[in-house]
């Protein structure tokens, strides 16, 4: 396996970075989960556009072009002879001495790994996802905004382990105000009535990819759709809820703490609407 570390394809082994990194120090950079599909990378553009638009947020110059930041994914894809991936990109801080100041950093350190894609399993898609929802608040839109993909992921770490504490695998966040925000790496969707919810940027969540392409899909099917605050009583009392993100796509819940959704098992629309999306992944992709 390849790894582009900075202008060079390293082995992966070889592939390792300063521990004076400020991406490894504070969490100092951003980053972007990219699908390919049958060689397609799913959506580039949109997830270059969002990485400019983290970088630019935490003040951090990317040394690249979009172009050549989409040279440089397609080279790793060919060097990797990879169809169906999964592409972390990532641009750090850089290296520079202990102190905070990013002035002492030189320059940014881009990285791109590609890898097999590890599919969910079958069984999370057939049976659907039992989660919870945890102490671990989204972090408030006037602190850091959480449309910013950084390094600094603390909040949905402890998502995951407070999940795991509980015995399941994914577990919602709410915002300071009770509101429900988003997954540890996921958007979520409720559905009443045929209408579809999500929350609003406003909120609190990262504006996802898949998110979009499902908000678009959903209109092209004739839902309704509205994106309106709602909170934990709305989700528990919901006809269908599913969560949306490039490694889960469409994921169905059917348990959120103890309260069954539904019959318990993935919702109609919800699978409508994971097989609309499975059908235009290719067609929406950069090769
Ligand atoms: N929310 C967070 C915090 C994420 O890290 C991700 C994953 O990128 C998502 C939501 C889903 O976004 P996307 O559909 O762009 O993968």
């Amino acid at each position: 396996q390849w790894i582009y570390l900075s202008g060079e394809f390293v082995k992966k082994e070889d592939a390792k970075i300063s521990v004076y990194d400020h991406g490894f120090l504070y969490g100092d950079g951003v980053f972007e989960g990219i699908r390919v599909y049958s060689g397609n990378v799913y959506k580039l553009d949109e997830h270059l556009k969002r990485l400019y638009n983290s970088a630019k947020s935490i003040m951090l110059d990317i040394p690249h072009s979009s172009e050549e930041m989409t040279e440089i994914i397609l080279e790793t894809l060919r060097k990797n002879d990879l169809q169906d991936a999964y592409i972390r990109l990532v641009v750090s801080r850089g290296v520079g001495n202990l102190g905070l100041d990013p002035a002492s950093c030189s320059s940014p350190q881009i990285i791109a790994i590609a890898e097999e894609l590890a599919i969910y399993p079958k069984e999370f898609y057939e049976n659907g996802l039992d989660i919870v929802t945890v102490a671990t608040r989204r972090n408030s839109p006037d602190v850091l905004s959480p449309k910013v993909k950084s390094l600094n992921y603390l909040n949905n770490i402890l998502v995951k382990i407070e999940a795991g504490l509980a015995g399941v695998s994914e577990a919602l966040m709410l915002n300071s105000e009770g509101y429900v925000a988003e997954g540890s790496a996921d958007n979520i969707f409720i559905i009443r009535n045929n209408t579809l919810y999500t929350p609003p940027g406003y909120i609190g969540a990262l504006e996802g990819i898949t998110r979009a392409a499902i908000m678009e899909l959903s209109e092209e099917l004739g839902y309704t759709l509205k994106e309106e605050p709602f909170t934990r009583h709305d989700v528990y009392t919901a006809d269908e809820v599913f969560l949306t993100g490039t490694a889960a796509e469409v994921i169905a819940v059917v348990k959120v703490d103890g309260r069954i959704i539904g019959d318990g098992k993935p919702g109609y629309h919800t699978n409508v609407l994971l097989d609309g999306f499975r059908r235009k992944v290719v067609q929406d992709g950069v090769k």
